[in-house]
């Protein structure tokens, strides 16, 4: 349930609406005051509110309206939001109807990687740059990333090709040192629940690139999400990066279905990473085509100079030359689906549709 307050009510412990929200909301419920764009909300668990409590609560004078949200991610609900959201990063707009590329190495390795990454991904038309500085490694023996120095090569490398930067941070107290270098923020698969780090980043002024859990439901990761949105940062994009599965013939097994399903759920962005999805550097054309046929808003994309000598994810990453032909294959599917209506990738979700029929797309190769 989330409770709209009239513009100027004071929220301060000890007010009246926060005396009364406290008291329908029940003991032990965590209360937050939630700035939504010009909005002060409150997110009450649902079914927490009484009949009579609600009617209290919708004739006090200090209550703009109440919202019955019937599921648990109340923020990232279409029935909360049913437009869109468009998460601007830089000069590139994400979930505006133009799929976005976001390409470059598992780590930054080098000054020198790092800026040949940098033209190749701006050269085969990518429209960002990505580059792991802190990594989440395994093995406590493997290549951990350069951390701050490998964000600041990171962040030279963008601006030196007009590409904005995405990272990944893995610690709450290192979100305000990479937030000032980084355009987005990524909260890597194995940190989807790390709570506190979710609240830091929804702190950070930065849009957050929110990759799910390898082995999370649908609902966990939007309830990550909902930790985001809940500090006021409205600018979160889900990223399906393959979950656990039996089978061993693939380092994950990437679940296309969400890209339609969330469709319906949830107005956030979704893009998908098919290089950790798959493991295989051979099957990330194949499958990057078939997620913008599904009608994902872009790519993740693992490509390094020089695949067989990166410190991590080698197998994995493409070349330059592959990044390349994917970007047109890509445009070339989305153009082929974009004008037509009942296609795979056209959900009809909340009176809204997803991804190819939405207007207004302006996806800006820097230069
Ligand atoms: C990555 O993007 O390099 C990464 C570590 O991804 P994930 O968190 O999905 O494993
Ligand atoms: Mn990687």
């Amino acid at each position: 349930m989330i409770v709209v307050l009239r513009e100027g009510t004071s929220t301060a412990a000890g007010s009246e609406i926060a005396e009364l929200l406290a008291s329908v909301s029940g003991p032990g419920a965590a209360l937050q005051t939630v700035t939504w764009g010009t909005d002060t909300l409150f997110c009450l668990p649902d079914g927490s509110v009484t009949h009579i409590e609600l009617e209290h609560l919708q004739g006090h004078p200090a209550v703009e309206r109440v919202e019955s949200i019937a599921v648990p991610y109340q923020l990232a609900s279409r029935a909360f939001q049913a437009e869109k959201t468009i998460v601007p990063v830089g000069n590139v707009r994400i979930g505006g109807g133009e799929p976005v590329i976001m390409a470059g190495p598992c780590s930054v390795e080098s000054e020198t990687q790092i800026m040949a990454a940098a033209h190749a991904a701006r050269e085969a038309g990518s429209h960002m740059l990505r580059g792991g500085a802190f990594k989440p490694r395994t093995s406590p023996y493997s290549f951990q990333g350069l951390g701050l120095p490998g964000v600041q090569l990171l962040a030279r490398a963008g601006a030196a090709v007009g590409l904005p930067v995405v990272t990944e941070v893995m610690e709450p107290q290192l979100v305000p040192a990479v937030a000032e270098l980084a355009d987005a923020l990524q909260v890597g698969s194995r940190n989807m629940q790390n709570f506190p780090l979710l609240r830091a980043v929804g702190r950070s002024g930065r849009p957050v690139l929110l990759k799910r859990g390898f082995a999370s439901t649908i609902e966990e990761w939007l309830l990550a999400a909902e930790y985001i949105l809940a500090e006021g940062n409205r600018y979160v994009i889900l990223c399906e990066r393959g979950v656990r599965s039996f089978d061993q013939e693939t380092r994950n097994i990437l679940d296309l279905t969400c890209v339609p399903l969330l469709a319906t759920l949830t107005h956030l962005p979704v893009v998908i990473d098919p290089s950790h999805a798959t493991g295989r550097r051979d099957l990330v054309l194949p499958m990057s085509v078939a997620a913008i046929a599904a009608g994902a808003d872009g790519l993740l994309i693992e490509m390094h100079p020089h695949p067989d000598e990166a410190y991590s994810d080698g197998e994995q990453s493409i070349t330059p030359a592959m990044l390349c032909d994917l970007v047109n294959r890509v445009a070339a599917v989305h153009s082929a689906l974009s004008g037509m209506s009942g296609s795979s990738g056209i959900v009809e979700a909340g009176g809204q549709q997803s991804t190819y029929l939405q207007s207004g797309a302006l996806v800006a190769s820097a230069g």
